[in-house]
């Protein structure tokens, strides 16, 4: 098999067909040559990427050296931050004041797209 042949699919194919253009379950895993499970799967993973990247981008401006902390803030509130990840957040929580001012609405956008989910 070819390399690029046996790269997973990117997830947002299975996003455009399923949410967008409404096309059916049945007919977007033909289109996709999946069986139903693996395109209904790609699809929930596609709509937790494009989350991330709404709630990432529009988190709040984060000055240079609080990048890295938002990145860790984002995973956190997706569920995906490691225990290092926390304990890296939490230090830099308690010494930050504009990211520190800026976690109620960054959580209140998380909501808005998903279920809440713990973070920090
Ligand atoms: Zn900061």
């Amino acid at each position: 098999m070819h390399a690029l042949q046996s790269r997973p699919l990117p997830p947002r194919p299975a996003v455009n067909l399923t949410d967008i253009e409404g096309t059916g379950a049945t007919e977007t895993a033909h289109r996709l040559g999946l069986n139903p499970a693996a395109a209904a799967s790609l699809a929930y993973r596609g709509r937790e990427v494009l989350r991330t990247h709404y709630v990432r981008r529009h988190a709040a401006p984060a000055e240079p050296p609080c990048e890295r902390a938002l990145d860790r803030f984002v995973a956190a509130l997706r569920g995906r931050a490691t225990e290092r990840y926390r304990a890296a957040l939490q230090a830099h929580l308690e010494m930050c004041g504009p990211c520190t001012g800026a976690t109620s609405y960054r959580r209140e956008l998380n909501a808005s797209v998903s279920s809440p989910q713990r973070a920090g």
